[in-house]
């Protein structure tokens, strides 16, 4: 076994290091920026340089050293490299080579390119942890373009009707995502504190995203008629949102596919945005690999065990401490 998986995290024996583990290790690669795969507190990090801003901006001062996609690093006799996983900026699935045998830790990935983050490369391995937050047939994504007609007209309705429109987002992905689908033309851009921090250090990295305005206690909010609001879900339901009038409310996540989710939240509209692979995305991210054994984690995992097996794959079900399957689309960030 290249990997083995533990209490801590997935472990590499004959290299001596962890993937994205949840408790304090001595070397940690992390695949990307979000809560619940970069904990703080391992004595040493290694993940892409393109997510070493973000990671510092959510750690702190931590011991980082960084490769490029594709570069390849020997570590106690294992071969690791870092290869994109279209997710979000700086994601990146993790290749371990050990004696000849290749090993990928999926992270997250998305499979169809979002003009933002590096796109998924399918990489060949023998072993593959894949996530399966969307695993189930339903969630069948709508392209980009489709999904931006979609939200500029929301946005463009309300403006004409003088309503502000707010969507709520997670602040590192999706609410990047978000601004690369909508048109500025229709309006002014306001961000939450917690989004623009993500913004302003994904543009000193050059990555392309349009103008936007932070919310400060200063904001005048009569003075942005029609504006569009990107912020963190849960600062939709507070004081921060109830200061610029009654607005048009909506969420952006996978889970607006399905309708009691979409019930559940207390907004006006659900746009499904996903940074995460849908059903045939992981289909083909898994069939791309070449591998014949699959661990699944994150989400549907039984079920698309299951699947997997009928389709003739030695298939087993890695439990992560990933946290609910809610949590990469939904508003605990900002909690961890
Ligand atoms: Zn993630
Ligand atoms: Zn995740």
């Amino acid at each position: 076994m290249v990997l083995e998986f533990r209490e801590e995290g997935i472990y590499c024996p004959a290299g001596d290091f962890h993937v994205d583990p949840w408790q304090p290790v001595e070397r940690a690669l992390i695949t990307h920026g979000h809560a619940d795969h970069a904990y703080a507190g391992h004595r040493r990090y290694l993940a892409t340089e393109a997510a070493a801003p973000v990671l510092r901006h959510r750690l702190g001062e931590i011991t980082l050293e960084t490769m490029r996609y594709g570069e390849r690093r020997d570590i106690n006799g294992v071969t690791v490299s870092f290869h994109p996983a279209g997710h979000v900026p700086g994601s990146a699935q993790i290749r371990i080579e050990h004696r000849g045998e290749i090993w990928v830790v999926s992270g997250d990935y998305k499979t169809t390119p979002d003009g933002l983050s590096e796109p998924f490369a399918p990489v060949s391995c023998h072993a593959f942890i894949t996530e399966c937050t969307f695993g189930l047939p339903v969630f069948d994504w709508r392209d980009e373009a489709t999904l931006a007609t979609e939200i500029n007209a929301w946005w463009q309705a309300n403006a004409a009707e003088g309503r502000p429109s707010a969507i709520g987002a997670y602040s590192l992905g999706k609410a990047q995502r978000l601004l690369t689908l909508v048109d500025p033309s229709i309006g002014p851009i306001l961000t939450h504190g917690a989004v623009e921090a993500v913004d302003e250090i994904l543009r000193g990295q050059g990555y392309a995203l349009p103008e936007t305005t932070r919310v400060t206690p200063e904001t005048d909010p009569k003075a942005h008629p029609g504006a569009l609001l990107i912020a963190p879900p849960s600062a939709l339901e507070g004081r921060w949102l109830r200061r610029f009038g009654p607005a048009a409310t909506a969420f952006a996540s996978g889970w607006m596919a399905l309708r009691g989710v979409r019930r559940r939240r207390a907004v006006d509209r659900g746009f499904v945005v996903s940074d995460h692979a849908d059903w045939a995305g992981l289909n083909a991210a898994i069939r791309e690999t070449g591998a014949e054994r699959i661990f699944a984690t994150h989400g549907y995992t039984a079920t698309f065990r299951q699947w997997l097996e009928s389709q003739g794959y030695d298939a087993r079900i890695v439990e992560t401490a990933y946290g609910d399957e809610l949590v990469d689309e939904a508003d605990t960030e900002d909690a961890a």
